[in-house]
């Protein structure tokens, strides 16, 4: 009788959370770092396609407690930690635009959940106001979850390029 048991989980590659990182940007890192589907993942943590739902950070009805546990234990972060990823309690997020201090990227490159916060026009770090579009050809800009290499999806600038032309406030 063969005794060996494989532990599929074992083969995840867990990818650390950055601090005040959107649900978005870190399911796109996830699914990069272990070549796999939005789907999939759902599929695997047992949520179904609820997660592709969050990778465009359309996050109503607000995931449950219960989907978030199921989340975590997949993607082996702590269920605190993904809940950091989420707007805060009584905070109203707006999914679109998608919005970027460039100024912050530049110092470390990801997307923050705060930036979708509906009435966050600015940056408080940088006092800059956000922008919601490319400073050269005024494309949106695209979900988190494809921000492979942080830049302009149409014409390839930069974002952290973009800082320059970030209006203060
Ligand atoms: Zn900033
Ligand atoms: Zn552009």
């Amino acid at each position: 009788m063969c005794n060996e048991i494989y532990n599929f989980e074992a083969w995840i590659n867990i990818v650390e959370p950055f601090p005040g990182e959107s649900i978005s940007h870190f399911l796109g890192r996830f699914e990069r770092a272990n070549l796999l589907t939005g789907y999939q993942i759902g599929k695997e943590a047992g949520v179904g396609a609820i997660v592709t739902r969050w990778k465009k950070l359309y996050l109503n009805p607000f995931p449950t407690q219960q989907e978030l546990e199921a989340l975590a234990n997949f993607v082996e972060v702590a269920t605190e930690k993904l809940k950091e990823m989420l707007p805060v309690k009584g905070m109203t997020m707006k999914p679109r635009p998608i919005k970027l201090c460039a100024a912050c990227y530049a110092e470390q490159p990801y997307h923050r959940i705060e930036w979708q916060y509906k009435d966050k026009l600015k940056c408080d770090r940088h006092n800059l106001r956000l922008l919601t579009k490319c400073t050269n050809c005024q494309t949106p800009f695209p979900i988190p979850a494809d921000w492979v290499e942080g830049k302009c999806s149409h014409c390839s600038l930069r974002f952290a390029t973009m800082a320059k032309r970030q209006k203060p406030r």
